[in-house]
C-alpha cells in the first residue's frame, strides 16, 4: 500500500471511542485518559506511515497502541522503583526513603485537620516550628533551628539574610557544585552577597581567611565537599579556628554541612563525618544540612544555630518562600524522633539500616537471592555471586567502599542489554546495572518483597 492509502485507512477518533474492542478499557478508565491515548496512537502511526514505516495497516496493532498508552497514561507517572543499584542515597530514584514511622505521621496529618500552626494550649496561633526545633536542638546542642524546602533554600536564605550586599569570605577548595546545578558562586551571586575567594584549590590557610577579612565581611561560609575529596597536598581550616578567628572580628562563621550527620557514624563501622553537633560546639554560629541524605528523612534543609541569627533568618521574606509543609514536617518529627536513641535511628530508619547492614548479611542474602533465581530460572540464566561495592550516594561519603555481595546474572535467552531494558520499562520498574555483560542486582538497597518481585520479572522476562 502507498502512504495515501494508509493514511486513509487510518480511523477516526470517535470511530476508535467506539469501538467494540475498546469497550472494556472505556468502561474501566475515564473517557479522559482513552481519548488522550487514542489521539496519541493515531498520531504516531501518522508519523510511521509519513516515515514510509509501515507496510500494511492492521487494526490490532493500532488497538494495542492504545492499549499499551492508556496503561501508561492512567498509571502514577511518579511511581515506586525497585533499586538494585547498590546505591543508597541514589539522587534519581529519590535519595532517602521515610521509616515506616515518618510514612504513618505523613499519612495521618495528609488526611486531618492538623495543629499545623495551632496551640492547643491556648486556643491561638501557633508556630511550624514547633514540631521540629525541640528535637534539633537536643540533637545538635543548638540554641534554635529552622527547617526549609531543602538544604539549597538553606544556604540560600543564610546568604540573603546575612550578607546581602556584603562579603562572604570562602576557600577557593570549597567552591563546589553539587549535583542538578547547585553551585556555590551561583547561589553566592543570587542572595546579593559578594563572594571573596582565598587560598587555592588544594589549600587555604587560615592567614588567607584573616587577610580577606574587611569591614564589609559579613560571614565566613564553610562548605563541606560532599562528594568529591581533594587528595594528596591539601590544607583546609577548621570550623573551630575559623570560629576563633570570626569572633574576634565579631562575624560569624556558617557551615554547610550538607548530609546531615547527627551521630558518630563510626559506631557503625562507616568512615567519620563531621557531625552537627561537633560543629556546633566548635563554634559555628549556624550550620545547615539536608534532610533527605544521610539523615534519612524527607526533603528538607535543616539549620540549627544561634537564637539571634534564627530570628533574623525566620522574618526573611525567602524563609515564607522556603517554609516546608505539613507532611514534610510530619515526615521530619518522625525522622528526628528516631535519633534520641543511635540504635533506634539505625533499625528504623531505611538508609541507616541499608548503609549499616554488615558485608557477612550481604553475602547471606545474595546468596539466598541467587539460589531463587537459578530455581526460577533454570537453564535460562547464568548466575551466581560476586564481592563488589555499595556506594552512599547522593554525594555522601564518596570515599566509602562499601563491601558487598551482588548477584550477577547471564541470560541466555536474551541480550543482557534487552533484560536490562524490560526489567526497566517492566511493572515495577526494576533499575539494576550491567558490568561485563552481566546483570548485577545488589541486596544492600533490596527489600524483601523487592526480591520476590525481581526473581518473578526476571523469570518472567527469560521464559516469556
Ligand atoms: C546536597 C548538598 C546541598 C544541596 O542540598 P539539597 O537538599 O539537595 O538542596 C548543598 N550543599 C551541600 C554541601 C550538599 O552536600
Amino acid at each position: 500500500m502507498d502512504i495515501k492509502q494508509l493514511l486513509r485507512k487510518l480511523p477516526q477518533v470517535d470511530e476508535l471511542l467506539r469501538h467494540a474492542k475498546l469497550k472494556d478499557d472505556l468502561e474501566r478508565h475515564p473517557r479522559y485518559f482513552l481519548l488522550e491515548a487514542i489521539r496519541e496512537a493515531l498520531q504516531k502511526t501518522r508519523e510511521q506511515i509519513l516515515e514510509g514505516r509501515v507496510e500494511d495497516y492492521k487494526e490490532e496493532t493500532l488497538i494495542e497502541r492504545v492499549r499499551v498508552l492508556l496503561v501508561d497514561g492512567t498509571r502514577p507517572s511518579l511511581r515506586p522503583v525497585i533499586n538494585a543499584t547498590g546505591v543508597v542515597i541514589h539522587t534519581n530514584l529519590g535519595r532517602s526513603l521515610c521509616s515506616a514511622a515518618a510514612t504513618a505521621a505523613v499519612n495521618e496529618i495528609a488526611t486531618s485537620y492538623s495543629t499545623l500552626e495551632y496551640d492547643v494550649r491556648s486556643g491561638s496561633r501557633g508556630s511550624r516550628k514547633v514540631h521540629y526545633e525541640k528535637l534539633v536542638r537536643g540533637l545538635t546542642g543548638a540554641e534554635a533551628a529552622l527547617a526549609v524546602n531543602n538544604n539549597a533554600a538553606a544556604v540560600m536564605l543564610v546568604l540573603a539574610t546575612l550578607a546581602r550586599g556584603k562579603e562572604v569570605v570562602v576557600s577557593r577548595g570549597e567552591l563546589v557544585e553539587i549535583g542538578g546545578s547547585f553551585r556555590i558562586p551561583d547561589i553566592m551571586r543570587e542572595s546579593g552577597a559578594t563572594m571573596v575567594e582565598v587560598g587555592t584549590t588544594n589549600k587555604t590557610r587560615l592567614r588567607d581567611y584573616e587577610s580577606a577579612i574587611t569591614e564589609r565581611t559579613a560571614l565566613i561560609l564553610k562548605v563541606h565537599a560532599s562528594n568529591f575529596r581533594v587528595v594528596g597536598f591539601t590544607e583546609e581550616v577548621g570550623v573551630g579556628e575559623l570560629a576563633k578567628l570570626g569572633s574576634s572580628h565579631g562575624i560569624p562563621v556558617f557551615e554547610d554541612q550538607g548530609s546531615g550527620v547527627l551521630m558518630d557514624l563510626r559506631t557503625f563501622g562507616l568512615p567519620p563525618e563531621p557531625t552537627i553537633r561537633e560543629s556546633i560546639e566548635a563554634g559555628a554560629a549556624l550550620v545547615s544540612c539536608s534532610g533527605d541524605k544521610l539523615l534519612g528523612g524527607p526533603q528538607a534543609g535543616i539549620i540549627a544555630g544561634r537564637s539571634e541569627l534564627i530570628e533574623r533568618l525566620e522574618h526573611h521574606p525567602l524563609a515564607r518562600a522556603f517554609r516546608l509543609d505539613k507532611l514534610t514536617i510530619a515526615a521530619l518529627e518522625a525522622t528526628l524522633k528516631a535519633y534520641v536513641d543511635p540504635e533506634i535511628a539505625r533499625s528504623e530508619l531505611p538508609t541507616l539500616r541499608m548503609l549499616t547492614a554488615t558485608s557477612a548479611e550481604m553475602a547471606t542474602q545474595a546468596r539466598k537471592l541467587a539460589d531463587r533465581i537459578v530455581d526460577a530460572c533454570g537453564e535460562t540464566a547464568e548466575v551466581d555471586i560476586v564481592e563488589e561495592i555499595s556506594r552512599s550516594g547522593g554525594g555522601s561519603l564518596p570515599m566509602a567502599d562499601i563491601p558487598t555481595t551482588v548477584v550477577r546474572l547471564l541470560p541466555r535467552t536474551l541480550d543482557v542489554v534487552e533484560l536490562e531494558r524490560r526489567l526497566r520499562l517492566g511493572d515495577p520498574c526494576v533499575v539494576a546495572r550491567i558490568r561485563d555483560d552481566r546483570l548485577l542486582f545488589d541486596p544492600r538497597t533490596l527489600s524483601r518483597e523487592d526480591e520476590n518481585q525481581v526473581v518473578r520479572l526476571i523469570a518472567e522476562n527469560l521464559r516469556g
